[in-house]
C-alpha cells in the first residue's frame, strides 16, 4: 500500500480546496464558512451521514465499508481553524483577511482529511464504520474538548481515534510519532499576595508583598529541581509580576504574579498543581502574608496509545517506507489530547519539508505533503478495518 494512485488524480482538486481554505481563514469557533463547505464536500462525496454543529462548528461525517462484520468504527480527525497573524508568504492564494492566516497548516490537515474522505466513500473497501471528524478551536479555544462533550466519541461509537499534525523541518513524505507522551500539557496559574501595603522607608510596620513574590517565585524553581523526578520533563515559568503600585518609595498592598506549567505525565501535573499551592501559601504565612492560588488546566498531554501507534507505523511505512518511530516529544500541546483521553488512538507529524515554522508569518503548508496524508488516514481504515 504504497501513496494511493487515486490521490494523485486527486492531487489538483485537494490542492484547490487547500488553497481556499488558506484564501479564507477563520478563527476558533468561528469557521463557519468552512465548517460548510466541509459539510457540502462530505455530502457531494456521498458519506451516509453529516452532521453539523457538533462542539459548536465541528463537522463529523460517517463513511460505511462494503461490509460490517464486526462492528468497528475507526474515527480520523483534522482541524479546521487558523491564527490570528498577519501573512507574509507572498502566495498568490494568501489571506484575503487581513490578520487571520492558516499559519499552522490547519487548511493542509482539512484538505487531505477530505481527500481521504471522498476515496473511502468512493471504494469503501473495508469492514466496517470511518468517522471523518473536523473539529473547529484547536488553537487554544479547547474544540476537540467540545466536541468530546458533545458525546461524538458515543453517538458514532467511534472506537480508536488518530490525528495528524504537518510539521517543518521534517522532509515531506517521512512520517514522526513515538508511542507514549507526544506533546505536552500547558496549564496556567495566577498568584495574588495580599500583605500591608505602606511607606518604603517604614518596612517594619508593612507586610512586604514583594518580598514576599521574590521569595515564592524562587522556591518555585524547587519544584523543577528538588521535587520532580530528574528523568520526568517539567517546566515551572513565572512570566508576570505585577504590583499595584509604581512608585519607588511605595510597599504595594497586593503583587500578582501569572505563570506555565509545562509536563508530559498526567502524574507528575496533579503533583505541581499540587505543590504550586503548597509553595505559594506555605511561604506566605512564613513571611505574614497571604496568597491564593488560582491554576487552571488547559490542554492535557498527548498520548499515544502503544498497539495504535505500531499500527500507525506500519501504515506510514507502507504509504512512503520513511517513519521515525522514535521522534522526540514536543512541549507544545494539542487539543487532540482530549480525543485520546477518551479513546485508544495515536498522533502522527507529516514533514512540511525547509518552510517556516508553524505560527510564522511565512510558513505555508506544502501542497506535495498532501498524497502521502491523505493516503495515511485512508490507509489507517483500509489496514485496521480490513475488507471482508
Ligand atoms: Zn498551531
Ligand atoms: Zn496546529
Amino acid at each position: 500500500m504504497p501513496v494511493k494512485n487515486r490521490f494523485a488524480e486527486l492531487l489538483p482538486e485537494i490542492t484547490a480546496w487547500r488553497r481556499d481554505f488558506h484564501e479564507n481563514p477563520e478563527l476558533l469557533f468561528e469557521v463557519h464558512r468552512t465548517a460548510g463547505k466541509v459539510a457540502d464536500l462530505l455530502k457531494e462525496f456521498g458519506c451516509d451521514e453529516v452532521v453539523t454543529g457538533i462542539g459548536r462548528t465541528g463537522v463529523v461525517g460517517v463513511i460505511k465499508g462494503k461490509t460490517d462484520t464486526a462492528g468497528r468504527v475507526i474515527g480520523l480527525r483534522a482541524d479546521m481553524d487558523a491564527l490570528p497573524i498577519i501573512e507574509q508568504t507572498g502566495v498568490e492564494y494568501a489571506s484575503k483577511t487581513p490578520g487571520k492566516m492558516h499559519a499552522c497548516g490547519h487548511d493542509g490537515h482539512t484538505a487531505m482529511l477530505l481527500g481521504a474522505a471522498k476515496y473511502l466513500a468512493e471504494t469503501r473497501n473495508f469492514d466496517g464504520t470511518a468517522v471523518v471528524i473536523f473539529q473547529p478551536a484547536e488553537e487554544g479555544g479547547g474544540g476537540g474538548r467540545e466536541m468530546c462533550a458533545d458525546g461524538m466519541m458515543e453517538r458514532f461509537g467511534i472506537q480508536e481515534v488518530y490525528g495528524m499534525h504537518n510539521m517543518p523541518g521534517i522532509p515531506v513524505g517521512t512520517f514522526a510519532i513515538r508511542p507514549g507522551a507526544i506533546m505536552a500539557a500547558a496549564d496556567q496559574f495566577d498568584v495574588v499576595v495580599t500583605g500591608k501595603g505602606g511607606h518604603a522607608a517604614k518596612p517594619h510596620d508593612c507586610i512586604d508583598t514583594t518580598v514576599v513574590a521574590a521569595h515564592i517565585i524562587v522556591a518555585l524553581q524547587t519544584i523543577a529541581s528538588r521535587n520532580v523526578d530528574p528523568m520526568k520533563q517539567v517546566v515551572v515559568s513565572v512570566c508576570t509580576v505585577e504590583t499595584d503600585s509604581t512608585a519607588h518609595n511605595v510597599i504595594p498592598q497586593v503583587v500578582k504574579l501569572k505563570g506555565t506549567v509545562r509536563t508530559m505525565d498526567p502524574a507528575v501535573q496533579d503533583f505541581v498543581e499540587r505543590r504550586i499551592s503548597e509553595i505559594v501559601e506555605g511561604t506566605a504565612l512564613a513571611l505574614g502574608a497571604k496568597a491564593v492560588v488560582n491554576y487552571n488546566r488547559g490542554y492535557p498531554v498527548t498520548i499515544n496509545a502503544e498497539d495504535n501507534t505500531s499500527f500507525a507505523v506500519e501504515v506510514a511505512q507502507a504509504v512512503s517506507g520513511k517513519v521515525d518511530a522514535n521522534t522526540a516529544p514536543l512541549m507544545g500541546a494539542e487539543d487532540f489530547s482530549f480525543m485520546l483521553n477518551e479513546r485508544p488512538g495515536a498522533y502522527i507529524f507529516l514533514g512540511n519539508g525547509d518552510t517556516a515554522m508553524v505560527h510564522h508569518p511565512a510558513y505555508n503548508f506544502d501542497d506535495t505533503a498532501i498524497p502521502f496524508g491523505s493516503s495515511w488516514y485512508a490507509g489507517m481504515v483500509e489496514a485496521r478495518m480490513p475488507a471482508a
